[in-house]
C-alpha cells in the first residue's frame, strides 16, 4: 500500500479503464473523451463557470511549467512564493527559460506571510505574475492561498497556484476562485494513474498566454488551448491515461464530489495523527497549518529512515522520506489515493509495532 504523496492508489475502476483498448488521438472518439474530460473536470472541481481546462501529457511539473511559462510578457518578471522544493521549482523554471525572478523565501515549517507578498509587488513594478503553492507537499504545509491571492490581484498581476496536491484533498471554493491559473496532475487527490496534469485557466490567463512570447514547442498553453477547443491534440497524448483520468472523475463525481472528497481525506488525516500521538511520535508542521493528506514526522532516536522504510515496507506499507535537510531527521506519511480506513488502522499497528521493536 503506497503512504507517498503521488503516485496514489488507484480503485479497480480505474485501473481496469486502462484496458479500455488501442485507440487513436486523430479519431473521433478521442475528441470526444478529450471534450468530456475536459468539461467534466472543471465541473468535478467546482470551477466551471470561470476556468476552463488545458491537458497536458506529463507530470504535474509539465502543467507547472507550461503555467509559469504561458503567463510572464517579454520584458517582466515573475514573483516565486517559496517555502519548499516545490515552490523553489516554480523559480527554477522560470530562470532555466530566461524568465526574471523576484522570489520570497520563507520557512519551510511555517506558512508564507501575504505581507511579503505585498512588499514585494510594491517594490518591483515588472512583476507580471505572482506563483504560490497551495499544499507545500515537502512538508504537509498549507500556504494561504487566497490570502496572497487578494493581494496578486490587487495589484493586477496574474495569480497561478500549484494545486497539484491539492485538488479535491483540500478546502475549494474561495482560494480555488481566487487563482487565474490553477494547476493540478490526474493523480495524488483524482486519483488517477500518473502521466497527464492539467492547467485551468480563467479569461485573464487566457488572454495572458496569447501575449506571452513562445518559449517552448512542447509546453505552449495558448497552442493547446486552441487545439484542445478545436476538439483536436497537437501532440500524442497518453490516451491510456486519460481513459483512468477519466474514470476517476466518474467515480469522484458519483462518490458525492470535492465536499464528500475533501472530507474524507480530513477523518484519514484525524485518524492517522490522532495513532500518531498515541505512539509519541511529534510532527513538524503546527496543528493549524497542516494539509489533509501529508503528515512529516519526526523520526525517533535509535531508529534511522532506512530502517523504519524496510520493516513498515516488509508489513505492506510503503512510507516517503523527508525532502532536502529533512531527508535524515523526518519521514513523511501521506494519506492519498484509494485508501480505506482500515487499511490506515493498520499502518498505525504495525507502525506501533516497529517503534516498540526499536526503541
Ligand atoms: C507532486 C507535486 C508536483 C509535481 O510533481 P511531479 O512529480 O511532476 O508530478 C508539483 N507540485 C506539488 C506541490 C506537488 O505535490
Amino acid at each position: 500500500m503506497l503512504l507517498s504523496p503521488g503516485p496514489a492508489a488507484t480503485s479497480d475502476r480505474v485501473k481496469q479503464a486502462l484496458l479500455r483498448g488501442d485507440w487513436c488521438h486523430r479519431e473521433k472518439e478521442f475528441s470526444a473523451l478529450q471534450a468530456a474530460i475536459r468539461t467534466d473536470l472543471t465541473r468535478v472541481l467546482e470551477v466551471e463557470q470561470t476556468h476552463e481546462t488545458i491537458l497536458v501529457t506529463g507530470s504535474g511539473t509539465a502543467a507547472m511549467e507550461m503555467a509559469v511559462i504561458g503567463s510572464v510578457r517579454a520584458g517582466r518578471s515573475l514573483l516565486a512564493v517559496r517555502n519548499g522544493v516545490y515552490g523553489d521549482r516554480i523559480a527554477q523554471i522560470a530562470e532555466v527559460h530566461g524568465i526574471r525572478v523576484h522570489s520570497i523565501c520563507g520557512s519551510w515549517t511555517h506558512p508564507v506571510d501575504p505581507e511579503a507578498v505585498r512588499a514585494a509587488l510594491r517594490a518591483h513594478p515588472d512583476i507580471d505574475a505572482v506563483a504560490c503553492v497551495q499544499h507545500e507537499t515537502t512538508t504537509g504545509l498549507i500556504n494561504p492561498v487566497d490570502c496572497v491571492g487578494e493581494i496578486a490581484r490587487s495589484s493586477g498581476a496574474l495569480y497561478i497556484v500549484d494545486a497539484i496536491s491539492a485538488t479535491a484533498i483540500e478546502q475549494v471554493g474561495h482560494d480555488m476562485l481566487a487563482a487565474n491559473v490553477i494547476c493540478g496532475t490526474a493523480n495524488k487527490g483524482i486519483h488517477g494513474v500518473p502521466g497527464i496534469s492539467f492547467v485551468l485557466a480563467d479569461s485573464s490567463a487566457i488572454s495572458r498566454f496569447r501575449e506571452a512570447p513562445p518559449r517552448s514547442v512542447y509546453l505552449s498553453a495558448a497552442a493547446y488551448l486552441d487545439a484542445q477547443r478545436r476538439g483536436t491534440v497537437l501532440y500524442t497524448p497518453a490516451i491510456q491515461v486519460c481513459f483512468a483520468l477519466h474514470a476517476a472523475i466518474e467515480e469522484l463525481s458519483e462518490t458525492g464530489g470535492v465536499q464528500a472528497r475533501t472530507a474524507q481525506y480530513r477523518r484519514r488525516a484525524d485518524l492517522v495523527r490522532s495513532g500518531f500521538s498515541r505512539l509519541g511520535l511529534s510532527i513538524l508542521i503546527d496543528a493549524a497549518n497542516r494539509s489533509n493528506s501529508v503528515t512529516t514526522l519526526r523520526i525517533p532516536g535509535g531508529l534511522s529512515y532506512e530502517r523504519l522504510h524496510d520493516e513498515l515496507r516488509a508489513g505492506g506499507f510503503v512510507i516517503y522520506a523527508g525532502q532536502g535537510d529533512l531527508s535524515t531527521s523526518c519521514f513523511r506519511v501521506a494519506t492519498m489515493g484509494d485508501l480505506s480506513l482500515a487499511t490506515l488502522d493498520r499502518f498505525i499497528e504495525r507502525l506501533g509495532d516497529v517503534l516498540r521493536r526499536y526503541s
